[in-house]
């Protein structure tokens, strides 16, 4: 039986892409998930499917680039399922393409703040919860681009470098109070992002595929077997790592 059985676990972005391949893999193990979104309808749609599964789900809409939703979300967990164990911080956007002179301020602080403030504030809450029960495991999601640049999109690439950081520090921090931090880094996934980002059949065959060695993009569900992976306690010894899960890109 999976040690996840019986565990409370956050996804945020949970309601598409990598977030929900994620939720629908705890819940298959057995875990109470607590998907959580913007999109609300995405995320309640969800819930119903993995209750229609036999497992137990709830939403909670949150938008994690404000504080004080990662604080209600993490409450919300607690009070409905008892504890929190697993947190996977997934929620992210693309955000403004521009030259670093080119972008604008407003551009640069909103892709900073869903995808690096966003981790930060709720890592804070899980840990203060976390740390009242004395284990947990967060596993933060950064990209291949937390590790190397990408033209015109210099906001995202310094928010996941920045995600890489604040998961190595938080994890020197409480590793030894029983709460693994980990971060995983997918090249290209095949999900909702990628074509609201304008990259579509055509971008994807010319451009984005050639930079994976192994010859095609990544699917959501590959990445959520890593996450899965690392909040279990077959991860027991894994804390303040980086994964990269990129099909070989960043062996070029
Ligand atoms: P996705 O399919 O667009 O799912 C992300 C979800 O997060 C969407 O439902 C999105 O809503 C939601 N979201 C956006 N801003 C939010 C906020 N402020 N608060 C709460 N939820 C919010 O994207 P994905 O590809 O699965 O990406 C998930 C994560 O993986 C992101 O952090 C992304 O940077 C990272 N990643 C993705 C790739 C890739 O190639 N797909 C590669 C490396 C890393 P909206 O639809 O309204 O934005």
């Amino acid at each position: 039986m999976s040690d996840l059985k019986g565990k409370t676990a956050i996804v945020t972005g949970g309601a598409s892409g990598i977030g929900e391949a994620t939720a629908l893999l705890y819940a298959e193990e057995g875990c109470n998930v607590v998907v959580s979104d913007v999109q609300e309808e995405k995320g309640n749609n969800l819930v119903q499917k993995i209750r229609q599964l036999n497992g137990k789900a709830i939403f909670v809409k949150a938008d994690v680039s404000k504080p004080e939703d990662c604080e209600i979300l993490v409450n919300k967990a607690v009070a409905t399922f008892g504890s929190l164990d697993i947190a996977f911080n997934n929620a992210g956007i693309v955000g403004e393409s521009n030259a670093v002179a080119d972008m604008s301020i407003e551009g640069w602080n909103h892709v900073i703040a869903v995808n690096l403030n966003s981790v930060f504030y709720c890592m804070k809450y899980e840990l203060l919860q976390m740390q009242k029960q004395g284990k947990g495991s967060i596993i933060n999601n950064s990209s291949i681009l937390g590790q190397v640049g990408f033209a015109n999109a210099a906001g995202y690439v310094a928010a996941k470098h920045g995600v890489i950081g604040l998961t190595k520090n938080a994890a020197l921090e409480y590793s030894s109070k029983g709460i693994r931090i980990n971060a995983v880094g997918p090249a290209f996934i095949n999900t909702p992002l990628l074509t609201e980002a304008g990259m579509d059949d055509n971008v994807k065959q010319s451009v984005l595929i050639p930079m994976h060695p192994i010859g095609r993009l990544g699917e959501s569900k590959e990445v959520a077997e890593l996450v899965v992976w690392l909040s279990s306690d077959k991860a027991s010894f894994v804390t303040g790592s980086y994964y990269a899960i990129d099909g070989g890109y960043l062996a070029r």
